[in-house]
């Protein structure tokens, strides 16, 4: 079937595990595709702390989340790994030959000899407020980002958190929206002071509507939103005529169709042999924060070294008819025509 990709390994995450896989793996000639979930790559580093300093990269004194993702794209740019960002790998399955099928959601199909599972502590999921029938609302009126500012132009909408996305989007969507109500139970925030202040100003102003209290329900038909209930902090509930439910209560991270693959797991995270970091069932590795072994750290460095020994044992799956020779990169031409520098 055309539709249908070849590779020798289908890895799972493109965080930085993820992608330091791709060199160890292309420095022994194994081709690679990267499904993520996420828009980007980058995992943790480029969704949690792209402008923090990390300090404990071997070598690297210090670098950002961004430049360590940047640095590790440009290392494997001669491997020329593809991929497939926004897409849920949803579904793994043994061939009669071996191999594996794997699956996502977006119907993207993939024949693959390895699987290599680098997808750190799962998916990153939207916090569901405790609304009841919010789910008849999701993708129609209730967004837990916005994808489009546009999208927005002359609703009314009601924005509910107290945490930067919240506050940004009510600062950026004021002058676009008709009207914005902020709903936050305290008048505290998680958010940068700068932003508190110009949100308050907006509301002095008379220019958006400030509300200390909670989201309680959603009023409507057939997906499209009326109105907003809200229990406010003084004891009155009002109902706030909107058109979209904009809730931002931040992320959690759930492990997702990999629960279901019959791997043993150890309170959520997938057991692996510290030999090659391969899981329960052969052929399917798993490298960075995901895994566990007796000693396990969830560092950075931890799930490089965790990719090397992997990329060995997938060659010898992958290759059995080829002898693998161990080389420096510093020394063998044959690395470094590979790498583009000799
Ligand atoms: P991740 O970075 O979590 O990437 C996994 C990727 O897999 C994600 O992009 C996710 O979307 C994707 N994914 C999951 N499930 C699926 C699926 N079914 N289908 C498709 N895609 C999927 N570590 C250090 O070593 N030094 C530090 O200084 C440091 N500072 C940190 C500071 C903060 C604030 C945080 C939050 C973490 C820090 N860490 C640090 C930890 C470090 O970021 C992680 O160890 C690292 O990101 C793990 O990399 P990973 O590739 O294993 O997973």
């Amino acid at each position: 079937n055309d539709d249908i990709i070849e590779t020798d390994a289908l890895i799972i995450g493109a965080g930085p595990v993820g992608l330091f896989a791709v060199f160890e793996l292309g420095l022994l000639d194994l081709k690679c595709h990267l499904v993520d979930v996420l828009d980007k790559a980058g995992g943790q580093c480029i969704e949690f702390y792209p402008e923090k300093p990390i300090y404990d990269i071997p070598g690297l004194p210090e670098c950002t989340g961004q430049s360590l993702i940047d640095n590790l794209q440009r290392q494997i740019l001669p491997f020329e790994p593809v991929f497939h960002l926004g897409q849920l790998v949803s579904a793994l399955a043994r061939r009669p030959d071996g191999r594996w099928d794997v699956t996502t959601d977006a119907g993207t199909r993939f024949n693959a000899g390895v699987v290599v599972i680098a997808a750190g502590s799962g998916c990153f999921t939207p916090r569901r407020p405790p609304i009841a029938d919010i789910e008849a609302f999701e993708g129609r009126s209730v967004f837990y980002a916005v994808r489009s500012i546009e999208a927005m132009r002359g609703r009314r909408l009601v924005i509910s958190g107290g945490g930067d996305s919240a506050l940004d989007w009510t600062l950026n969507l004021a002058g676009v929206a008709e009207r914005v109500t902020l709903v936050h139970r305290r008048d505290q925030f998680r958010a940068a002071p700068d932003s508190v202040r110009r949100m308050q100003e907006l509301a002095a102003a008379g220019e958006i509507d400030f509300v200390l209290g909670e989201c309680r329900g959603l009023e409507g038909a057939d997906g499209n939103l009326s109105r907003v209930r809200i229990a406010a902090n003084d004891g009155g509930e009002i109902a706030v005529p909107a058109d979209r439910f904009l809730p931002f209560f931040g992320l959690t991270m759930k492990l997702g169709p990999i629960a279901d693959w019959g791997l043993n797991l150890d309170e959520n995270r997938i057991a692996v042999d510290t030999e090659a970091f391969e899981t329960s069932v052969p052929g399917i590795f798993s490298i960075g924060d995901i895994n566990t072994y007796p000693g396990k750290l969830k560092l950075i460095l931890s799930g490089f070294h965790e990719a090397a020994l992997m990329a060995q044992k997938a060659f010898r799956i992958l290759r059995p008819e080829k002898r693998l020779l161990f080389q420096y990169t510093t020394t063998s031409t044959q690395l470094q025509k590979k790498l583009k520098t000799a």
